[in-house]
């Protein structure tokens, strides 16, 4: 339910193939913050990690030693320290099993997450640390740093409550054994997912429309046909480009039925040892209990926040769908739908007609180090902290670059940007604490996991603009645990804050992406040093925009499949039949029958019924955009505001303190109203300006 705990399922959902030695990281001493300097070795990480839970549990024991008056030094300090352990071996085993070069090492950093959740688990259900914990007065003074310390005691009861931590020895170790069921079978779902690559044969007339690249490096069998699997860089292609619908479509089935029929006894089964857990701990449904410490709040308050997102966007979306289907009718007379295997066909075709926009066209502005400098200094600006660059940093990959956060002459942080493909590396965009922070202690650190074009010898590295969107995403992240961990208690980062909330700083990000006053300073052109010009931007955003009504439909689909079941009685659940409803309730474009999608859902492991943690995220994360000045973006009062009220507080107030604190009142639907509804006014303004 907290980040941690997604962070290790999301850890065990992946599985990696080897890679060559590392000799980086070497002739170093172990050092007690940083689990690759020293640890070279598989057996020496297991010491490192052993030596983090031997100090949290001497911390357990002085706080269980403590005789008399409870106070917040004598035991709510211990316990901050045993959980910063906790922390400081789940965030560095997780480093290393994604990003550690062998698979010898990342297969012992998998067995060592494992080890350290049921850690997290033993003291998730300590009676004698629960007690003294709530034995603790809470601070009755009204400083920032004691109301502070109240919400992380209360917070902290109640996720002990939330753990079942006042049940009787028996029901704990039932809990107990159903956490570690929940983990296994997390695990299995997603091995069966990365296991089946399926094979999809298709004839030379078939790959017509797909880029020259992508057929040469496709060599045909001996008849003359082809072989394409259902990994991304092939199937993805085939869905934006290919001419035949038939192709589409059997690759569409063929993606969307990985791990099916084997994911669905076993998604059945997770279910049902959620729903006993929940149970157990007294709570209707697994939904409840999940909802419980979110934002927000509860499954009803769900159903209803899910309505009126639905009843906002609706008409958007069914707009856009018709202009696709008079689009494509334009074009082929006999068609008469667009079914979800046409979709991104049509979409991709429609966008370029419409607003004359070529993806391809921009990327020679964005070459890697040119972005990566321009996010630097866009966040510099924004939030008045510079980077200075540590060349003789110890990594755990040479190519791994380190920089300082320095606010004024002070520093505040360290970020760590691994930022390219390689062998074995974790394949996805992620960011992640590396040392939570504790003020005047322990400085915090985080890291950026991705896999950008560049990174080799004699490449420009020259971006998509999706994934420059990424990059601002996932430095969002980044900010906020750095901004946000300057704060008492390790556990009140940027990182901490309700789960639910999590995604709103990284997508606020993204917004900045689409004004040319953030894109000219960086965006030149990497041959010439052109700068972007200003039209291409403005076709770059038109065509961005469009389809955003649809967007966000399919995020209610998913997050209605998600919260369904978990919220009904997991033995009676169709899985199949419950998808196609979803579907036919939120999206315009025709169900593919055939297709098991729910096999290979794998949020459904990490996130459970929370997937509506994006959309709720984006409301706010667009609302928030909405107070910045659009001519002013970076150097107005509003991001300096933004930095003082939402990112610094960390998690020592409830997320939607934060959120009223900036915008002078809770959240509204109207702002994500406006960002859905840009394709319909900005786009023709745009293209009217381009004379069409
Ligand atoms: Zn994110």
């Amino acid at each position: 339910m907290n980040i941690r705990q997604s962070f290790l399922l999301l850890a065990q959902g992946l599985l990696l193939p080897c890679a060559l030695g590392n000799a980086h990281a070497q002739a170093s001493k172990p050092d007690p913050l940083h689990a690759w300097i020293g640890a070279t070795t598989p057996a020496a990480l297991t010491a490192w990690i052993g030596e983090r839970l031997a100090a949290e549990q001497k911390d357990i024991d002085a706080l269980m030693a403590v005789k008399g008056t409870r106070t917040v030094e004598n035991t709510l300090r211990p316990l901050d320290d045993a959980q910063n352990e906790l922390a400081l071996a789940g965030d560095q085993a997780y480093l290393l099993y994604s990003l550690a070069d062998g698979a010898e090492m990342r297969d012992k950093a998998q067995a060592e997450l494992n080890r350290i959740s049921s850690a997290a688990t033993d003291l998730s259900l300590n009676q004698g640390v629960y007690r003294a914990l709530a034995a603790v007065p809470l601070p009755a003074g009204t400083s920032k740093d004691d109301l502070a310390t109240k919400h992380y005691i209360e917070r902290s009861l109640l996720e002990y409550r939330l753990s079942g931590v006042d049940k009787d020895d028996a029901t704990r170790a039932k809990i107990h054994a159903l956490q570690d069921k929940v983990t296994e079978i997390s695990l299995n779902f997603g091995k069966n997912i990365a296991n089946d690559v399926k094979k999809v044969p298709a004839t030379r007339k078939e790959l017509d429309g797909l880029p020259a690249d992508y057929v040469a490096r496709h060599k045909p069998n001996a008849d003359g046909g082809y072989t394409l699997t259902t990994d991304s860089p092939d199937m993805l292609p085939v869905e934006d480009f290919s001419t035949s619908a038939d192709l589409r479509r059997r690759m569409y089935i063929a993606y969307h039925s990985r791990a099916y029929p084997a994911n669905e006894p076993v998604l059945k089964s997770l279910l049902e040892t959620r729903e006993e857990l929940a149970h157990t701990l007294g709570y209707p449904t697994y939904a409840d209990l999940a909802t419980a410490d979110q934002m927000i709040g509860s499954a009803s308050n769900l159903k209803a926040f899910l309505d009126e997102v639905d009843a906002a966007t609706k008409d958007a979306s069914g707009r856009e769908y018709k202009q696709l289907l008079a689009f494509a009718q334009k074009r082929e007379p006999g068609v008469t739908e667009i079914s979800d295997s046409d979709s991104r066909y049509w979409a991709e075709q429609y966008r370029k007609a419409t607003y004359d926009f070529d993806a391809q066209s921009v990327r020679p502005y964005f070459p890697y180090t040119q972005v990566e400098a321009g996010i630097l200094s866009t966040a510099s600006k924004l939030f008045h902290v510079t980077f200075q660059r540590v060349p003789d940093a110890i990594v755990w990959d040479k190519s791994v670059t380190t920089y300082d956060v320095l606010d004024g002459s002070k520093r505040i942080g360290r970020i760590y940007l691994d930022m390219h493909p390689r062998e074995g590396k974790d394949k996805w965009f992620s960011s992640g604490p590396v040392v939570p922070g504790i003020r005047g202690r322990q400085m915090p650190e985080g890291m950026l996991i991705c896999n950008f074009s560049g990174g080799v010898a004699g490449d420009p590295g020259l971006m998509q603009y999706d994934e420059v969107v990424t990059f601002f995403h996932e430095f969002g992240h980044l900010m906020h645990h750095i901004l946000g961990s300057q704060n008492e208690w390790s556990q009140q980062g940027g990182f901490n804050v309700e789960g639910d909330f999590v995604e709103a700083p990284s997508q606020m990000l993204e917004e900045m992406f689409r004004s040319y006053a953030v894109l000219a300073p960086f965006a030149k052109d990497y041959k010439t040093g052109a700068t972007i010009p200003e039209p291409l931007v403005a076709k770059m955003n038109a065509a961005g925009a469009y389809g955003r009504g649809n967007w966000v439909q399919a995020q209610l689909f998913y997050s209605s499949f998600s919260l369904q079941v978990h919220d009904q009685p997991a033995a009676q659940l169709k899985f199949d039949d419950l998808w196609h409803t979803d579907h036919d309730r939120f999206l315009h474009t025709a169900y593919v029958p055939g297709e098991h999608d729910f096999a290979s859902f794998t949020h459904l492991t990490g996130y459970a019924s929370n997937y509506y943690t994006y959309v709720l995220d984006k409301v706010i994360a667009v609302d928030f955009f909405s107070q910045f000045d659009p001519r002013d973006l970076l150097s107005g009062p509003t991001a300096m505001r933004y930095r003082k009220s939402v990112l610094e507080p960390g998690a020592t107030e409830p997320a939607a303190e934060l959120v009223k604190d900036f915008l002078g009142r809770p959240q509204s639907i109207d702002a994500l109203k406006a960002w859905v509804n840009v394709q319909f006014t900005e786009g023709k303004q745009s293209a009217a300006r381009e004379g069409k």
